[in-house]
């Protein structure tokens, strides 16, 4: 059951509106701060992909500035897979006005002859078989339980925001299906996107840990993150998640839950942008720190910030 954009208005809490930005929407400048925070999580994150925690330590300290580098040796404020197939995911489903899986398929099969700067095994994998089959959904594979398709959802969650679950469900399958079709992947893509839609409508932490995290994990224990402290998350689903959570709901504000989570190492880049993308919509335009924003690449920053406005004006709520 999802609020109206009327009971939003009346009910969600105070937001204060950062200097330099044109008034929006709670509803508009949460889902804003959800995809800005998606890509400054992945530009900061990118930069200690792969490293250890003490390799990170013994580097800078503690990482907490866009300075590019890393592995693959970015530009700072350069972005990766995790921001690049979103937009391109959005990108599709404006121009075909919901989630199809053939449009969606093309556009990320159109992304990877672009020759991202990275990309997935899974995702090269089921594109190449999508070009010889013409089949926008991978095969089921208990294998594919890789955090590709989670890091990716945010324009589903805007999309689709005021609709029913299984409405929402069906929308993420067909995206995630064209290269991730596994149970865990789908349980992690619906729980994330649902708890955007949460913040979007003005839930607090406490309520979305309680009422939408814990029956998850009874479902799906493999989840759980209360047991021993996720450093170096693989780019398994579960661990990465592990990760976002706990830098998530032990963190107070965007800043902290994003230096906690790209500190861990590993899987950096999309453990930071999940928890980029929880945070915008939790905290909201304001809270993001203003040298990230200055310090992403302003064409990610301006193409981020226009499909938010055009995704929300596609769902019931910011119609
Ligand atoms: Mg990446």
């Amino acid at each position: 059951m999802f609020w109206t954009g009327e009971l939003i208005a009346r009910t969600a809490p105070v937001r204060r509106r950062p200097a330099g930005d044109p008034p929006l929407s709670p509803l508009l400048e949460h889902a804003t701060a959800a995809y800005l925070g998606l890509a400054i999580g992945d530009a900061l994150g990118a930069t200690v992909e792969f490293m250890t925690p003490s390799e990170i330590r013994q580097q800078s300290g503690a990482h907490r500035d866009i300075v590019g580098g890393g592995w693959l040796r970015l530009k700072a404020g350069q972005v990766t897979d995790d921001t690049t197939m979103s937009l391109a995911l959005g990108d599709a489903i404006l121009a075909h006005g919901r989630v199809d899986a053939k449009a969606t398929a093309d556009a990320f099969d159109a992304w990877m002859r672009a020759k991202p700067v990275d990309i997935g095994n899974t995702i090269r994998r089921n594109l190449i078989t999508y070009r010889k089959t013409g089949n926008p959904e991978a095969p089921p594979s208990e294998h594919d339980a890789g955090n590709g398709a989670a890091m990716r959802v945010l324009p589903v969650a805007l999309a689709t925001y005021g609709q029913a679950e299984d409405a929402v469900r069906a929308a993420n399958a067909a995206q995630a299906h064209t290269t991730h079709h596994n149970a865990l992947s789908d349980a992690a893509c619906e729980v994330l996107i649902l708890m955007v839609q949460d913040f979007l409508a003005g839930r607090d932490a406490i309520a979305v840990e309680r009422q939408r995290i814990a029956p998850f994990i009874e479902r799906f224990p493999v989840f759980a993150y209360d047991r021993k402290r996720r450093d170096n998350p693989s780019g398994f689903v579960a661990e990465t998640l592990q990760a976002v959570f706990q830098a998530f709901f032990a963190t107070d504000n965007f800043e902290n839950c994003l230096i906690d989570v790209v500190n861990r190492g590993g899987d950096a880049d999309t453990t930071g942008a999940i928890a980029g993308m929880l945070a915008g919509a939790r905290y909201g335009l304001a809270a993001i720190p203003r040298r990230w924003r200055n310090d992403l690449d302003g064409r990610i920053h301006q193409r981020c910030r226009d499909q938010a406005q055009a995704l929300i004006g596609m769902c019931k709520a910011g119609a």
